[in-house]
């Protein structure tokens, strides 16, 4: 099946009504890829031996950040992975420097954590957190994260929002042992926990993992999983997933005629290529700032609007 031109129209209908031409840019720091979980489709889970590990240091993360701002981005996407040994004071360190220093919005993706570490990054000043359910199907979630269990990242993502973060949340379209229908129950459950803002990226298979040779998630599934989402969630943040862009430019705008949300990563050339989710993340010659600069030409040669400012939740844009 192809795209659903109906809901397509519906939704680029809605994103117009509520977002205009807008494109919000965040820049993402990919500061480590040492994870203690070990989710199957996921390049920088546990048993990936072929992956060689890094962990920036909190002045090369300041760096990257600093470099956002100098792009004129308005928030800053702080991402991991699940990082057992990351100390939560250092974090909560780091957000304080580049909310006083930058006056970044700052956005955090750091996987489940105690919420005494939720609550300390929140009150050093940290504004949003995504937190991916991946899949609302539980077996299938827990064959995919072993070890894990959906109710918990469920209950995490509930702490989240108590504690007054701008919350997101997404699945992976097209896993392996997804079922008809598992994306469209998955999107009506989240459209009911009301979040600020909603992922949905792609599987894409990653090298050293269980499903380096599995089938990637075809154009017209994401393509019709994002519009339902925006139909469901018109005022949703819909960011257009780097795993999407990997389709190349003509693919990543035709994808905003829905989605609202570009992530340009910023990590640091000398690692960026070891931040492997998946086959063809973070690669190409040009650097970080060169891509991103050449991101923006992009949209304002299509007619996007890049407003400044943090671009916050829509409840929160418009006092609501
Ligand atoms: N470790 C944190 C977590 O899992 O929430 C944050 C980093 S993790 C790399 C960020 C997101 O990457 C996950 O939420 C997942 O949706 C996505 N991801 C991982 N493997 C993927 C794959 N093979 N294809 C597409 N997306 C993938
Ligand atoms: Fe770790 Fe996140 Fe990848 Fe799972 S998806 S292996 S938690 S980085």
């Amino acid at each position: 099946p192809g795209v659903d031109l109906a809901l397509w129209a519906e939704a680029s209908r809605l994103r117009e009504e509520y977002w205009g031409k807008n494109v919000y840019l965040r820049g993402i720091v990919e500061f480590s890829n040492h994870c203690r979980q070990n989710c199957l489709y996921c390049g920088l889970r546990r048993d990936n031996r072929e992956l060689s590990r890094y962990c920036i240091d909190a002045e090369a993360i300041f760096s990257a950040a600093k470099a956002v701002k100098g792009l004129g981005f308005g928030t800053v996407v702080l991402q991991s992975g699940e990082d057992a040994g990351g100390d939560g004071e250092d974090v909560a360190k780091l957000i304080c420097r580049i909310k006083n220093k930058l006056n970044l919005a700052v956005t955090l993706s750091l996987g489940e954590r105690e919420v005494a570490d939720y609550r300390l990054w929140r009150e050093a000043g940290a504004d949003r957190y995504l937190l991916k359910l991946e899949t609302l199907d539980e077996d299938l979630y827990a064959r995919l994260r072993p070890g894990r269990k959906l109710a918990q990242r469920l209950h995490s993502l509930q702490e989240l929002k108590d504690l007054g973060y701008e919350t997101g949340s997404g699945l992976i379209a097209g896993l392996p042992g997804e079922r008809p229908g598992d994306l469209r129950r998955g999107l009506e459950f989240l459209a009911g926990l009301h979040l600020d803002m909603l992922s949905i990226s792609p599987f894409t298979p990653a090298p050293g993992t269980p499903f380096a040779e599995a089938l990637a998630c075809g154009l017209a599934e994401i393509f019709n999983a994002m519009a339902l989402a925006r139909v469901l969630m018109p005022t949703a943040h819909i960011p257009v997933t780097s795993a999407l862009g990997l389709h190349g430019d003509d693919v990543r705008l035709a994808a905003l005629a829905v989605g609202d949300v570009l992530m340009p990563s910023l990590t640091p050339e000398a690692v960026r290529g070891a931040y492997a989710i998946y086959a063809g993340k973070n690669s190409g010659a040009e650097s970080p700032k060169a891509r991103a600069e050449a991101m923006r030409d992009l949209l304002l040669n299509a007619g996007f609007a890049l407003p400044a400012g943090p671009g916050s939740a829509w409840r929160i844009e418009r006092g609501s």
